[in-house]
């Protein structure tokens, strides 16, 4: 029997990097996986897959959250993945960029919650089950400082508030609420982001050089942390930033 089987959990940002690899993960592991993201091509790749059904989601756009919530059966657990690094310093960051990075950062993870919380609720108190929500927060800024990560590091450590307010709020209603914390970990978005520097040799040289282990990390380095916090096994940690870093916080 699978770590979460008959567990229903909605994944966003699931097209490409960690969010596609813990749907991918999370549906082997039992789980009906509702994979959603903004790029329906991305998706495509996705649908097919034994346990996974793709729903197009902008979480920028309220209303396509409550209609989302309002077709879906309760969940009992819940990953929000999406995030965007900006990458400057504070002179780099003009308002509607600073606005940008809190709204797909921070603001949809409020958008989100606030739309499924209620029926996750309902259901942990109905069926005397746990439910888990996961929250992606970063090493990076949010937990220990890097340069140029100042709209990056605002957002993430905010996401870790947010997370700890959660937990707090519903600990006593059978839902737990955790924020994960990766290393740099090799995904399409940080592989653009090696390509834009003045010098991607020496970028990538640097990504790995943060790690003490001595290399970026994959997404399945990662997703064995996703199917434990949104799985019973965790059933004892709530409020946590668990970090998946590769050694760079020893
Ligand atoms: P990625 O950045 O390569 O992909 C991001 C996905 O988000 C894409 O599929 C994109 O279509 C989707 N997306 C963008 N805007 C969206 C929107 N408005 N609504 C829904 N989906 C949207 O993936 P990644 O690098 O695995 O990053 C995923 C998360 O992990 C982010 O929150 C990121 O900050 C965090 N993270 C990444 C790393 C890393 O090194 N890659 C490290 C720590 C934390």
């Amino acid at each position: 029997m699978g770590r979460l089987q008959g567990k229903t959990i909605l994944i966003t940002a699931a097209a490409q990097g960690i969010g596609r690899a813990s749907a991918i993960a999370c549906a082997r592991e039992g789980a009906q996986v509702f994979a959603t993201d903004i790029a329906a091509e991305g998706l495509a790749a996705l649908a097919g897959t034994a346990g996974i059904q793709t729903h197009r989601l902008d979480v920028r756009d309220p209303a396509a959250i409550t209609a989302l919530a309002a077709e879906l059966p309760p969940l009992d657990g819940l990953f929000n993945c999406a995030g965007f690094v900006h990458h400057g310093t504070v002179l780099d960051c003009d308002d509607a960029a600073w606005e940008f990075s809190f709204d797909l950062n921070v603001k949809s993870m409020h958008r989100v919650l606030r739309a499924f919380l209620p029926g996750m609720l309902a259901k942990s108190a109905r069926e005397q089950t746990s439910a888990s929500v996961l929250n992606m927060a970063s090493m990076a800024s949010s937990i220990k400082g890097f340069p140029n990560r100042y709209a990056y590091g605002a957002t993430k450590a905010a996401v870790i508030g947010l997370t700890k307010a959660v937990a707090a709020d519903f600990v006593k209603q059978g839902l737990r609420c955790n924020a994960l914390c990766p290393g740099t970990v090799d995904t399409p978005s940080l592989r653009q982001r090696i390509a834009a520097a003045a010098d991607p040799v020496q970028a990538e040289k640097d990504f790995i050089a943060r790690q003490p282990l001595g290399r970026l990390a994959t997404v399945d380095d990662i997703t064995p942390q996703v199917v434990y916090l949104l799985s019973d096994e965790s059933r004892f940690v709530t409020g946590q930033a668990v970090l998946v870093d590769g050694g760079v916080t020893i």
